[in-house]
């Protein structure tokens, strides 16, 4: 048997997340992005070349870097599960088992802690005027967009027989009129979709249909808070509408769809967190549903940085109440909403940024920012 490398790693085989929007491709999710001119393999094979030629590819600094200090990589976790039988196989460029594919920035949402690179909405707002905001200066700005960004999807996945897994992100996928063409345009096992569920039902009933092509299905829906301040928060959502979908989803999804709710905690929606909680309580011994908080690092103005000290006790108290259920990341933002300090130029900053947003939007604030 050939002696492995000591370099090795399978996810630069196994992964390989490309977007034809910014021409951004990367293998697993902690290397790094390349801009790729045509062929989107061709530098994720020098880079596998590296690997196995024992040299530390850059791509892969997240790993060298903790490996360096002596600690397990995520490398290392990858070749536990790897069979060293299989390592000939990758000697041979095999095609990837998952890919990400992006349907681009088409949404029908601007979410104030997204950005133009995910929101057609956000590139609009930017282009008109852009957003003076110090700390968050970067954050908004335009990057250059390809055309026909489904197209030039739907024509690589078809060059592949079979793949084990179809990730696809936005954007909004089920706002995109091609998505369900790129889903046919491969084999694939399972799927993930990430959406913000904010579509007819006919939409959804759609999805169901699709979803009868694989295995498994793991459908990630993103909601963060309720009512006002979730339709403030991801401007373009109608609560109400979302609720409905949700239950709809819930009720009539097909055997094979895991549903996965991801929450988005920043120093504004954290604030809902007892009510949001409350909400999602309802829905928390639904089979086959899992619920993720994050929380917020960019932009910096909604990180808990910018989270008033006299807000916490209250939001501590609320997560309390939760730690009986098995949530996703609720210890982490416990640790996060207490020990943040407050940064009050920061939090200037955000209150800058709210008033704008909303008097472009011609929409009022749901709460007090002070
Ligand atoms: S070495 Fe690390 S960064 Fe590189 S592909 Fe493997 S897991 Fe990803």
């Amino acid at each position: 048997m050939p002696k492995i490398p000591d370099t090795f790693c399978p996810a630069k085989w196994d992964e390989l997340n490309v977007s034809f929007d910014t021409h951004y491709s990367y293998s697993c999710c902690k290397s790094t992005p390349t801009v790729f001119k045509e062929n989107v393999l061709e530098f994720v094979s020098k880079e596998r070349m590296n690997l196995l030629n024992g040299i530390q590819d850059a791509s892969c600094s997240y790993c060298w870097a903790v490996e360096q200090k002596g600690g397990e990589s995520l490398r290392h976790r990858h070749l536990k599960k790897f069979n060293p039988d299989d390592f000939e196989l990758y000697q041979n460029n095999p095609a990837p088992k998952q890919i990400q594919v992006t349907v681009g920035n088409e949404c029908n949402f601007q979410c104030t802690y997204c950005n133009p690179k995910f929101s057609s909405k956000w590139e609009q707002d930017v282009r008109n005027k852009e957003y003076k905001i110090f700390s968050d200066r970067y954050f908004w700005g335009i990057a250059d967009k390809q055309q026909d960004v489904m197209g030039k999807n739907i024509e690589f996945l078809k060059s592949f027989d079979h793949i084990e897994n179809l990730s696809i992100i936005g954007g909004e996928p089920l706002f995109n009129k091609k998505t369900f063409e790129l889903m046919n345009s491969v084999q694939a096992d399972s799927l993930q979709m990430v959406t913000n569920l904010s579509c007819k039902k006919s939409v959804l009933d759609n999805f169901f249909k699709q979803c009868e092509r694989y295995k498994n299905v793991v459908l990630v829906v993103s909601i963060d808070a309720t009512g006002d301040i979730a339709e403030f928060i991801r401007y373009g959502l109608n609560f109400n509408e979302f609720d409905s979908n949700f239950r709809y989803l819930l009720n009539y999804k097909p055997e094979n769809v895991k549903i996965i709710v991801t929450s988005l905690m920043t120093s504004i929606t954290v604030r809902d967190f007892a009510n949001f909680s409350q909400y999602m309580r309802e829905f928390l011994n639904t089979p086959k549903l899992e619920w993720r908080v994050e929380y917020c690092k960019q932009p910096l103005t909604q990180s808990m940085a910018s989270l008033p000290d006299r807000y916490k006790e209250q939001i501590q108290v609320a997560i309390d109440a939760m730690v009986s259920y098995n949530i996703w990341g609720l210890a982490t933002l416990k640790t996060v909403v207490a020990t943040t300090p407050f940064n009050k130029s920061i939090h200037q900053q955000m209150i800058h940024f709210m008033d704008e947003f909303a008097s472009r939007r011609k929409i009022s604030i749901p709460l007090c920012l002070n």
